[in-house]
């Protein structure tokens, strides 16, 4: 008997990990949607998927917090079953500064969001995935940025760097259990149309910058999905510790 495809997204209420999730469903997936606060975007991106005949869970958990991972994975083991794809997409930024400007606490907030969550959601795939366990294997996708190789200067440096480490995890990660049945990839968006601009308090940033970007047009979350979703799929068993950038060229 085939094993049952179960994908986990996390920060997949909105943005690029909701256009993932939906493409994960539309693809027979039993997917979990986690999100931190935004209940109302999941809820609405979970009716969607359920009426057009998808499979989903929504779970509330900060993934910065090794409390809310574990708590995450354990929802979806009794829900779902077995994971087999997880992709590690949750992410933060926020207003745009020079380095003289930013506190530790901010900088301890972009890396405990986007590096440790990716590490602890990591690790708890891998337990489950590793065949050295006795598990059935896995892909693992993580969500970079373009950014991980610009170093978004006068902007903010402590995401970008954030994005490097995820670059880097990309990399040992893929070879450590390379031989456990489990592949780890990485895509690197660069501009996509999503809320997190307002984060960054430029709502307006890519309209901007459209005319640097040698397809002269910002990304949109479903052209990052696709990517994501090859890099997870039976289509793409021969990559990994692999980049994909998803940038129109910049
Ligand atoms: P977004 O629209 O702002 O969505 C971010 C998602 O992450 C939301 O669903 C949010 O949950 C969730 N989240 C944030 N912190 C979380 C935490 N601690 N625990 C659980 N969920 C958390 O952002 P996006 O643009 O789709 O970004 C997705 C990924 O792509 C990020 O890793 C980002 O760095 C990367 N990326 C984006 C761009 C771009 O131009 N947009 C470019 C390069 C890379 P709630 O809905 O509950 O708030």
């Amino acid at each position: 008997m085939e094993a049952r495809k179960v994908a986990v997204i996390t920060g997949g209420g909105r943005g690029i990990g909701a256009a993932t999730a939906k493409l994960f469903a539309q693809n027979g997936y039993a997917v979990c949607i986690n999100y931190k606060s935004n209940v109302e975007a999941a809820s609405s991106l979970a009716e969607e998927i359920a009426a057009k005949g998808g499979q989903c869970i929504i779970v509330q958990a900060d993934v910065s917090q090794e409390a809310g991972v574990l708590r995450l994975f354990d929802v979806v083991d009794k829900e779902l079953g077995t994971i087999s794809v997880l992709i590690n997409n949750a992410g933060i930024l926020q207003k745009q500064m020079r380095l003289e400007e930013m506190s530790a606490e901010r900088i301890n907030s972009i890396l405990v969001n986007n590096v440790t969550s990716y590490f602890l959601c990591s690790r708890e795939a891998v337990k489950r995935m590793s065949n050295k366990n006795g598990g059935l294997g896995g892909v693992i996708v993580n969500v970079s940025s373009g950014s991980a190789r610009s170093g978004s200067p006068n902007e903010y440096i402590d995401y970008a760097a954030s994005k490097g480490a995820i670059d880097t995890l990309t990399k040992g990660l893929s070879l450590e259990v390379a031989a456990e049945g489990i592949r780890v990839n990485c895509v690197r968006p660069g501009l996509i149309y999503t809320d997190m601009h307002s984060d960054g308090g430029e709502p307006n940033r890519i309209e901007r910058l459209k005319s640097k970007i040698p397809l002269q047009r910002g990304g949109l979350p479903e052209e990052v999905s696709e990517a994501i979703y090859w890099l997870a799929s039976e289509k793409s068993t021969f990559s990994t510790g692999n980049y994909l950038d998803v940038t129109g060229g910049l």
